[in-house]
């Protein structure tokens, strides 16, 4: 009889599946591994799928339900254009970003932002380490994501400062955390599973093609419904190609455009153009100095990866705008 259940595990051409009495260890059928064959890592953890139930234990997926959402990161070496779906149906991005050691670096928290609705997941900033500042360092940025109708939370993994106000987040809910490392996730995923939590498994392991090393994520079922997906490609998740990028970079930053709308002209690139509206809202303190220049840095590493394609991490430096040179004519 056919079954739907979650993957929460990929192993070459096995995947677990859970459903709502138990975890089945299943193969794909033969058509529809066919139909996906051009595409890498087709079947990934949060997929629906429909299964055929073989045992008590074993099943054949038939059928792969449609992506509410797909967490992904671009492809390493000769695969860098693909983007690697990671996980899919993820609900939320929750964003880790440390108020000390180190300090975040609001142009990143943006730039996860975007990527995140790019696919289709809805962006949380987390602030942690609050034990070691004071809200006021991090008001200016909390009224900002407020504002733009991002949801954020407070935390210390140390004094439990906005815990449970995560939990409540998390709750019924897809999630993965993203941030760069030593911000805290360890932390907040051991706070927040605490040891009343299953981990439902020791994830897909599955071999990252540049690095000839195998990875492996974790899936944590919350107590209260919902789960955390702990997936290895968190790291490199950032801003990449997509289609749609462009529109959500706008929608973050529809404040700035609508005043750029103002300048002089057309293509203005609001640093040294006569009469730029960014400019003199600047001057008025209309806007905020983060926010244009996160919205800057966005634009304009989003044109050098239009134009040539360039990773990242190829020892290439991508011009970095000074705030000064849009303040100082
Ligand atoms: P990860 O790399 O993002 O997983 O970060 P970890 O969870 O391993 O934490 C990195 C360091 O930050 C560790 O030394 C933690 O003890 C520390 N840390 C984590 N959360 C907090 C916090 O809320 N306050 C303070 N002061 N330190 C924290
Ligand atoms: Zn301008």
């Amino acid at each position: 009889s056919m079954f739907k259940g979650l993957v929460i595990n990929s192993q070459k051409n096995k995947f677990r599946v859970k459903t709502s009495s138990n975890i089945f260890l299943c193969d794909v059928k033969g058509s529809l591994i066919k139909k996906n064959q051009n595409i890498k890592n087709f079947l990934v953890v949060g997929d629906e799928v429909i299964f055929e139930q073989i045992d008590n234990e074993r099943g054949v997926i038939y059928e792969i339900e449609k992506r509410k959402s797909e967490f992904y990161r671009k492809g390493i070496g000769s695969d860098s254009k693909q983007k690697q779906i990671i996980a899919s149906n993820v609900d939320q991005g929750i964003i880790i970003a440390s108020i000390r050691n180190p300090t975040y670096k609001a142009n990143l928290i943006d730039r996860y932002v975007v990527a995140l609705k790019t696919g289709n997941i809805e962006p949380i900033v987390c602030f942690n380490k609050i034990d070691l500042d004071n809200y006021s360092k991090i008001q200016e940025d909390i009224e900002n994501y407020l504002k733009k109708g991002i949801k954020v939370v407070v935390t210390s993994t140390f004094t439990k400062e906005g815990i449970d106000e995560l939990k409540m987040l998390l709750k019924n809910k897809i999630s993965v955390f993203s941030g760069v490392s030593g911000a805290g996730k360890s932390s907040l995923i051991n706070a927040i599973i605490g040891e009343n939590t299953a981990v439902t498994s020791e994830v897909s392991s599955y071999v990252d093609k540049g690095k000839h090393t195998t990875t492996s994520s974790t899936i944590y079922e919350l107590e209260n419904g919902g789960m955390i997906i702990d997936t290895p490609g968190m790291k490199e998740f950032g801003l990449f190609e997509t289609e749609a990028k462009d529109n959500f970079i706008e929608d973050s930053f529809s404040d700035i455009l609508e005043i750029a709308k103002n300048c002089r002209y057309r293509n203005c690139n609001h640093i040294k153009e006569p009469n730029c509206a960014i400019k003199e809202a600047l001057e008025n303190g209309e806007i905020s100095e983060r926010n244009v220049k996160s919205y800057l840095k966005l634009k304009n590493s989003e044109k050098s990866w239009n134009g040539i394609a360039r990773p990242r991490n190829n020892g290439i430096i991508q011009k970095e705008l000074d705030i000064s040179d849009i303040l100082n004519d």
